[in-house]
């Protein structure tokens, strides 16, 4: 297949709503990362998406609508949905909601429950908009990859695969959705994400809960998830401080926030600034390393507060580290 390479503005949105009404398949810039979208409604649509990411076909996709109303065709709003739907909507957090049945099994694996999202991104409102449907869009990489923060990445992994791809430039947040199980009294993480469990928390004006015994996980957290094609190992503030005697060896790299106490290595990427830069660098210099021929990583490790929580879950994961989904 031929992937057409457009500009996320006026034509490509035309393009982009032609090309999902005729059940394709189409890559644009979302402020959490680059999704990979089909007619939610359309379960042969969204069967390519499994195809074109390698995606396992129990792990069920976000369904993303345009506001309450779209979202109340799809779900079951609770009171306490509501509330977070009201501080939250548009932005980056998911819901699970009990399904209406609307939506095809294809989507949500099948399951009762359906997860759901009101994107916050002027080009995906208006595509929604404009198709006047929900669309179901994962992350638009090859599953397990890091997730794509610009559209050069998703060329990388998807090109050939997909109709059409939109640059919109690289993404605000550049880390996935906060997913919320919000069926009970209580907001469940299932994913932490670039919305904060603090801000969730005060919002709801109750604590927000891990998922216990009973609770259904994420499915999609049971994966392997958002590797690059190099081993990757992850280090304290301290031990990048003190120096890192393998970084002397050949094709080893450096993630970091800390000065680093030994001779840089060939690829190194010191990220300045506050925890949120750090979220939204972070895949885009995994892929980095990655091009560079960097065998082994070694990436600084961040407080597991605020969005420092997200970035742990998604280091955790590059790094083949087994750890529960909070
Ligand atoms: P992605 O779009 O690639 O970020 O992945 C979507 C995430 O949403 C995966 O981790 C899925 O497991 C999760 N998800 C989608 N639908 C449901 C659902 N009905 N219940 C629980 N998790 C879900
Ligand atoms: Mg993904």
């Amino acid at each position: 297949m031929k992937t057409r390479f457009l500009k996320a503005d006026v034509a490509g949105m035309k393009a982009a709503a032609q090309a999902l009404r005729r059940g394709q398949l189409v890559a644009f810039p979302t402020e959490t990362v680059y999704g990979l979208g089909a007619r939610a409604l359309d379960a042969k649509a969204v069967k390519k998406i499994y195809r074109a990411k390698g995606r396992p076909s129990d792990n069920p996709l976000i369904v993303h609508v345009n506001g309450s109303a779209m979202m109340e065709t799809v779900a079951h709003p609770t009171s306490l949905a509501r509330k977070l739907i009201a501080a939250f909507w548009p932005g980056p957090l998911t819901l699970i909601l009990k399904s209406s049945g609307l939506v095809p099994d294809v989507v949500t694996g099948g399951q009762e429950t359906i997860a759901v999202r009101c994107p916050a991104h002027p080009f995906f409102q208006t595509l929604i908009d404009f198709l006047g449907e929900p669309i179901a869009a994962p992350s638009a990489n090859l599953s397990g990859r890091p997730s794509p923060t610009t559209a050069a990445h998703v060329y990388a992994d998807l090109d050939g695969r997909i109709a059409l791809i939109l640059d919109g430039g690289p993404c605000n947040e550049g880390l996935e959705s906060t997913i919320i199980d919000a069926r009970g009294r209580y907001p469940v993480l299932l994913r932490p994400g670039s919305l904060t469990v603090e801000d969730i928390a005060r919002a709801a004006g109750v604590k927000v809960l891990n998922p216990g015994a009973n609770s259904p996980a994420s499915p999609g957290t049971r994966y392997r998830h958002y590797a690059p094609d190099c081993r990757v190992e992850l280090v304290s503030p301290r031990r990048v401080r003190e120096g890192i005697e393998a970084l002397k060896f050949p094709k080893t790299g450096l993630i970091h926030r800390s000065p680093s106490g030994a001779p840089l290595p060939g690829f190194s990427r010191k990220i300045p600034g506050g925890l949120d830069v750090y979220a939204r660098s972070l895949f885009a210099s995994l892929r980095e390393a990655e091009s560079f021929g960097v065998k082994t990583l070694y990436v600084e490790t961040v407080p597991k507060r605020g969005v420092g929580r997200a970035v742990m879950d998604r280091l955790q994961r590059a790094a083949g580290l087994s750890h529960p989904a909070q």
